[in-house]
C-alpha cells in the first residue's frame, strides 16, 4: 500500500540538508518493507542524491535506521543501503566491466543503425507511443530523480519492447539522475538486461505498473513485450575478482595534504583538518555528456564540502596540482579513494602525472568500504548473509 501524506524535503546539495532530511525519514524506514514497492508517493527514503556524493555517509543512514526499531523492522531498508555498497565493491573488483560499457558506447556512437537511432531519438525526448514511458523520461529530466521501481521498468520497456541498446539507456539515466553512480547504475541495467546474473531477466508486466502506481498507469495489452529473452550472455559476470587495493582507513593517517574530489564530498576525517587542500575537478566524462542538473548538483556538493573545509585551491590540471604542491612544498597529497568510474579514470593519470614530478599521490578508504567491499565477492545473497552479520552486532 502507499501514502500520500508525507511531503518530499526539498533536494539541496549540502550535508546539512541531507541530515536533516535523514532526521525526518522515522515514519518512511518503519514502513519501508511494506510500500517501498509503491512508486506514488514518499515510499522511500530519496537519500540518494546525497549518499552518492558521501555528503551523508551510509554508517550514518544505517546508524540513524537502527533508532527507527530493531534489526527485523530496518532490516529491508539495511539491505538496500548496501546494495549499492554491493554494486561498488563488486565493480571494484571487475573494473573492466565499466571499461567495456563505455567502449561499446562509442561503438555504438559510430554504428547504431539509422532506424534504432529514430527509435532512440524518441525515447529519450519522451516523444514514444508509452505515455507512462514519457511521462518517466519527463520526470527523470525534470527532477534528476526516478524510483527504484521505475527505473526497473524503464530500463525494461527500453530493452525488451523497443529494443534498445542496454549502454544507450544506461547513459541517458547517469547523464540526468542525481544518484547516477557508474557502480549501481551499470550494474543495475546489466541486470535487468539479464547479464548481471546470466538468464535471469527483468521484465516488466502491466499488471505490476498498473498495481504499484495505484492505477495511474495501465498499460494496453500487448503493448509491452512481457516473453522476451534476457540479452545473450556477455561473459562478463563471470570474470575473475581482482582483489580491490582498499586501505588503509582514512580516520587512521594524517596527510600533510588532501586533494579533494567530486566522488566524496562527505566530512573529512579529523586527522585531515587543518592542512592545505586542493580540488581536482573533473570535467572529462567519455562518451557523457551530464545534464544542467547534475552538473547543478555536483557543483553544489563540491562547494558544500569546500565551505566545511575552509581554503581551496581548485586545479582543473595536473599541471595546476603540480603548480600547486610546489607552491605549497608538498611532496605527498592524501585523498579519499575515488572508485570505479570517470573521477577513477581521471585521478590514475594524474597520479601518474604527478609521480614523473617526484608527488606521491596515496589514497585512503572510508572504514564502511573497507569492511564491506571484501564481502562482494560473488552474487549478493552472499554478500548479504555475510554484511548482515557484521550489521546485526552494531
Ligand atoms: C536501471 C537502474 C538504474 C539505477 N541507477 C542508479 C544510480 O545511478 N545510482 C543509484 O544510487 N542508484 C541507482 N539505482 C538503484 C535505486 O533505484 C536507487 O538507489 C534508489 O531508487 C534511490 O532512491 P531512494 O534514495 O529513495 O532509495 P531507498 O529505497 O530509500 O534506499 C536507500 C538507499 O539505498 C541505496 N539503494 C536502494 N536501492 C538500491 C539498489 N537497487 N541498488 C543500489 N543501491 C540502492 C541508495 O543509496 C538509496 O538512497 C538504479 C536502479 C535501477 C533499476
Amino acid at each position: 500500500m502507499a501514502e500520500s501524506g508525507r511531503s518530499l524535503t526539498a533536494l539541496v546539495p549540502t550535508r546539512t540538508q541531507g541530515l536533516r532530511q535523514l532526521n525526518d525519514l522515522a515514519e518512511v524506514i518503519g514502513d519501508y518493507a511494506t510500500s517501498r514497492n509503491y512508486a506514488d508517493g514518499m515510499t522511500t527514503s530519496r537519500l540518494s542524491p546525497y549518499i552518492r556524493r558521501r555528503l551523508i555517509l551510509e554508517e550514518e543512514v544505517l546508524e540513524f535506521a537502527r533508532t527507527v526499531g530493531g534489526f527485523a523492522r530496518i532490516e529491508k531498508f539495511a539491505q538496500e543501503v548496501v546494495w549499492r555498497t554491493y554494486w561498488k565493491g563488486w565493480l571494484e573488483a571487475r573494473s573492466s566491466v565499466w571499461k567495456a560499457y563505455l567502449t561499446q558506447l562509442r561503438t555504438l556512437d559510430e554504428t547504431l543503425p539509422g532506424a534504432d537511432q529514430d527509435r532512440l531519438v524518441c525515447a529519450i525526448a519522451g516523444k514514444t507511443d508509452l505515455p507512462y514511458f514519457n511521462a518517466w523520461c519527463d520526470e527523470l529530466t525534470s527532477t534528476g530523480y526516478l524510483h527504484n521501481h521505475v527505473r526497473m521498468w524503464f530500463a525494461s520497456v527500453w530493452i525488451f519492447t523497443f529494443r534498445l541498446p542496454w549502454e544507450m539507456g544506461a547513459r541517458f539515466f547517469l547523464d540526468h539522475l542525481l544518484d547516477g553512480d557508474p557502480a549501481s547504475n551499470t550494474l543495475s541495467w546489466r541486470w535487468v538486461a539479464g547479464l548481471q546474473t546470466p538468464g535471469k531477466h527483468y521484465l516488466a508486466r502491466a499488471d505490476n505498473i498498473a498495481k504499484y502506481t495505484n492505477g495511474r498507469w495501465v498499460p494496453k495489452p500487448g503493448e509491452l513485450d512481457e516473453s522476451a529473452h534476457s540479452l545473450r550472455d556477455d561473459g562478463l559476470a563471470r570474470i575473475p575478482a581482482v582483489k580491490p587495493p582498499l586501505g588503509p582507513d582514512a580516520s587512521q593517517i594524517q596527510p600533510r595534504a588532501v586533494l579533494l574530489h567530486d566522488e566524496d564530498c562527505g566530512p573529512l576525517p579529523d586527522s585531515w583538518a587543518a592542512v592545505p587542500a586542493v580540488r581536482f575537478v573533473v570535467t572529462d566524462r567519455p562518451q557523457h555528456c551530464p545534464g544542467k542538473l547534475v552538473e547543478e548538483w555536483i557543483a553544489g556538493a563540491t562547494a558544500d564540502a569546500d565551505a566545511r573545509v575552509g581554503t581551496v585551491t581548485l586545479a582543473r590540471s595536473a599541471a595546476e596540482v603540480i603548480d600547486w604542491c610546489r607552491v605549497n612544498g608538498v611532496v605527498e597529497v592524501g585523498a579519499f579513494r575515488p572508485l570505479t568510474g570517470f573521477v577513477g579514470d581521471a585521478l590514475a593519470v594524474l597520479t601518474t602525472g604527478l609521480a614523473t614530478t617526484g608527488i606521491q599521490l596515496r589514497f585512503a578508504d572510508r572504514g564502511h568500504d573497507i569492511t564491506f567491499f571484501p564481502m562482494a565477492t560473488r552474487g549478493f545473497f552472499p554478500f548479504w548473509e555475510a554484511a548482515s552479520v557484521t550489521l546485526r552486532r552494531r
